[in-house]
């Protein structure tokens, strides 16, 4: 699993930081930041659960 996040579409509700704080910070401006980029198997539904919840679609979930 590798993940990417919009910074231009993300509109700082801070729900992937809520559902995977070990994947997703955000900046002083509220703005998602990655601290991973490839989260291990431990972290995959957390991921995939923070992804379907933001409001503005700004995580993408890559399969490769
Ligand atoms: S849930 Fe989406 S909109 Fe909210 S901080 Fe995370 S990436 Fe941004």
């Amino acid at each position: 699993m590798r993940i990417t996040a919009d910074t231009s579409r993300c509109v700082g509700a801070g729900q992937c930081v809520l559902n995977a704080p070990q994947v997703f910070d955000q900046d002083d401006d509220g703005l998602v930041s990655l601290l991973l980029t490839e989260p291990g198997a431990d972290e995959e539904a957390r991921v995939r659960l923070a992804a379907g919840l933001c409001p503005s679609r700004a995580v993408t979930v890559h399969e490769d």
